[in-house]
């Protein structure tokens, strides 16, 4: 499988070598393309050697609600407007549908020429062939500076042919998602709480618990606060924090049953199970985190990018911080989520799916409509530090995604795993941590050995 998908791609680099009539790329193959009499003229580069005004049909298929169709529906418009030869075939699928409907494509050999695709997926079909490496294609864009774009997203979609995370380009961002530590500003006023640091290291979690403390109230004294401290705390930012890691891929050990981790899993389960300053699990089906900040019952919380336009619409103050550090090691981190574009290996059209992945990705005007909606922090590394930094709506202290994406923001766990069973079965089981059944440090000695057989399993 392997070695035939090498095959292809390099097939598809030659043939694009010999259509653009390059010299001097920067391609795996350099020196190796030919000099083709038959090809095309220069100036037409873009066209791939065909006419340009051949009418050209692209497949594009991608997930999300309403309000992320009609922004995609938007910029395809655009797109078309710029490529008059070019028409966009655009299909959104609930996300809930997108990966089986995936599944079904590709064995049926019909994948859209462009589409969505998020970590265990992108190494999955990378690893099988499935998409398209679209190195030399970026190399000789001049639709953007590639110097421009966040190397932390694009360093998801590269693969060298086992690993993800190096070598040639995959795909494009099609965004990254800081995962971040929001507080309800009107609640911490009026107990006179001072705020939580935007500067990651000032402020820990011990600092944390105080305030959480003071803000988790019981206002009819039934026992049962109706107001809470902190909820849906990030484990993984706990872990990461504190040293600790869920595996080392570089040698492919599960290390939950580490004190690092342990002690972490211990500390979030604890601001419930020991401090009451979060919600139980009784409490949390009843009304879970978010409905709990919206209603402003709650004073800390996690947002991404994404959340923006539901949050300016909340009639109390709020902002982001940084998370808390681990007061063991000063460190903060939190995962840094992202969604890609691919292009189908076996597209008819692999220069226009590339064009319009890149559009997509990174042209300006869509990236600039795309922050305005509240969609996403923009791709472009001069826009985000620069007007979307300065946009005049919440959350004020902006520098906290860009901080999140260049300092201490981590591709989330799965990024790097093809088969995900391993990590799945120990969300399915910790709860016996969070319901105080079985403390940290017996459950995941407990549960390492069964993860690291799953991960082995389907990974190695
Ligand atoms: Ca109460």
């Amino acid at each position: 499988m392997k070695s035939k998908s090498k095959f292809a791609g390099m097939i598809m680099l030659l043939l694009m070598f010999a259509l653009t009539a390059c010299s001097g790329g920067n391609g795996p193959n350099d020196g190796a393309a030919p000099s083709n009499p038959d090809t095309s003229t220069p100036g037409n580069e873009a066209s791939a050697g065909q006419d340009p005004k051949e009418p050209v049909t692209i497949e594009f298929m991608g997930h999300g609600n309403p309000n992320e169709k009609k922004i995609f529906e938007k910029l395809i418009a655009s797109f078309e407007e710029k490529y008059p030869n070019v028409t966009v075939k655009y299909t959104s699928v609930p996300p809930g549908e997108y990966s089986q409907k995936m599944t079904t494509l590709i064995s049926s050999g019909k994948v859209p020429d462009v589409f969505y695709v998020g970590g265990p997926e992108f190494y999955r079909f990378a690893e099988a062939g499935t998409l398209l490496n679209i190195q030399s294609y970026l190399d000789q864009t001049s639709l953007f500076n590639p110097d421009n774009v966040w190397k932390q997203a694009m360093d998801r979609y590269r693969f060298d042919g086992s690993k993800v995370g190096a070598g040639d380009l995959y795909g494009l961002p099609k965004d990254v998602g800081p995962w971040s530590f929001v507080y309800n500003k009107d609640l911490f006023d009026e107990a006179g709480v001072p705020y939580p640091s935007a500067t990651a290291g000032d402020w820990t979690w011990d600092d944390m618990l105080e305030a959480a403390q003071k803000l988790t109230v019981d206002d009819n004294g039934d026992g049962k606060p109706d107001q809470y401290g902190v909820g849906a705390y990030s484990l993984e930012s706990a872990v990461w924090g504190n040293g600790g890691e869920y595996i080392d891929y570089a040698t492919g050990t599960v290390k939950v049953n580490e004190p690092e981790f342990y002690e972490a899993m211990q500390f979030v389960a604890d601001l419930n199970l020991k401090h009451k300053v979060s919600p139980n699990q009784e409490a949390e089906q009843a009304m879970n985190a978010y409905t709990r900040f919206i209603n402003g019952q709650l004073a800390m919380f996690a947002m991404g990018p994404w959340d923006q336009p539901a949050f300016w619409e909340l009639p109390f103050g709020w902002d982001i911080a940084a998370w808390p550090a681990s007061p063991n090691t000063g460190q903060t981190a939190t995962w840094l989520g992202s969604m890609g574009f691919a292009v189908s290996a076996k597209s008819k059209h692999p220069q226009e799916a590339f064009d319009l992945a890149a559009f997509l990705s990174l042209d300006e005007q869509g990236q600039r409509e795309n922050y305005q909606l509240g969609q996403a922090v923009p791709n472009l590394i001069d826009m985000a530090e620069g007007e979307f930094k300065e946009m005049d709506k919440g959350p004020q202290t902006r520098q906290v995604f860009l901080d999140i994406i260049q300092d201490y923001g981590r591709p989330d766990v799965v990024a790097f795993s093809k088969d995900t069973q391993w990590l799945d079965t120990f969300n399915q089981n910790a709860s016996k941590v969070w319901n105080g059944e079985m403390s940290a440090k017996d459950f995941t000695a407990q549960i390492q050995p069964k993860m690291q057989e799953l991960y082995d399993k389907g990974n190695k």
